[in-house]
């Protein structure tokens, strides 16, 4: 009998295969995190009080023929919100249930398990993908993805973010985990640099340019309501992040529409993450 518990395995450890990019297609989705403003940090939720922004978004994705992806904070399902009603016509996956990130990563498992509860509850099936608040992944999270019925999981930011999570040493290409789930990570080039919307927009074209030439076959691009428009209270948001979001403020659509230009222009195309999951990565 073992007296001590056993060490549990790094999530490095923990990667079953890891997908060969070269054999994959160019394939390209963009996903949107739908939650509260800045991600609960000013305590509203404006941007989704009218269908507008949702609207607006997903006429967008349907003119550039790019499929749209939702990952939507399940305890907004109760709520009611008009733009959290509109998003339904899209493929939506749980982004956790409270998106609380002080208290999440003691309580993956249980966020898990309730967006599971509420998605049969709003649904009446199985949510089929999961995306962790701000790219937090425990090393018991594989395991509890597959018991909570996941397919896949699109948390994983494979750069640094300070003080947040540092996944340079996990593939920038899609993998299997030990536990069976399919893990589809968020954009990152060879250097290691995380391409989303608000990187895009905090760094410029000029930065990206070159660098989307080294992205991996499959690009999984990040995206929030708050790049596209400002809720009110944003004056509310600490100054560091008053300063970086003011950067291209109102430029989301625009560096969007280049942005996926430049994926065209390179091969890709363009699917959401459950045709990802079930057709590319078999
Ligand atoms: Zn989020």
């Amino acid at each position: 009998m073992d007296v001590f518990p056993k060490a549990r395995m790094s999530l490095q450890e923990q990667i079953d295969t890891v997908y060969d990019s070269e054999a994959l297609p160019k394939v390209a989705c963009i996903t949107c995190d739908i939650e509260m403003d800045f991600g609960g940090r000013i305590g509203t939720t404006e941007l989704l009080e009218t269908k507008d922004h949702a609207d607006h978004l997903i006429d967008f994705c349907s003119e550039h023929k790019t499929p749209l992806t939702g990952f939507v904070v399940t305890k907004l399902l109760d709520k009611k919100l008009p733009g959290i009603n509109k998003f339904r016509d899209i493929e939506l996956h749980p982004h956790s249930h409270t998106h609380k990130t002080k208290t999440y990563r003691l309580e993956s498992a249980k966020e898990m398990a309730r967006c599971q509860e509420e998605w049969s509850k709003h649904f009446g099936t199985s949510a089929t993908g999961y995306r962790a608040p701000q790219g937090v992944m425990t090393d018991s999270d594989p395991d509890a993805l597959a018991q909570n019925g996941f397919i896949f999981n699109a948390s994983i930011f494979p750069a640094r973010r300070r003080g947040v999570f540092d996944y340079r040493d996990l593939p920038r290409e899609p993998w299997l985990w030990n536990s069976g789930v399919k893990e589809i990570p968020f954009a990152a080039t060879e250097d290691r640099s995380r391409l989303t919307l608000s990187t895009l927009k905090l760094l410029g074209k000029g930065y990206w340019k070159k660098k989307i030439d080294t992205l991996p076959n499959i690009v999984v691009i990040d995206t929030h309501l708050h790049d596209f428009a400002t809720p009110t209270a944003f004056n509310a948001l600490p100054i560091p992040l008053r300063i970086a979001y003011s950067r291209n403020k109102q430029k989301g659509y625009v560096l969007l529409d280049w942005l996926i230009g430049e994926l065209k222009q390179r091969g890709y195309t363009f699917d959401t993450m459950n045709t990802v999951a079930t057709q590319h990565l078999r």
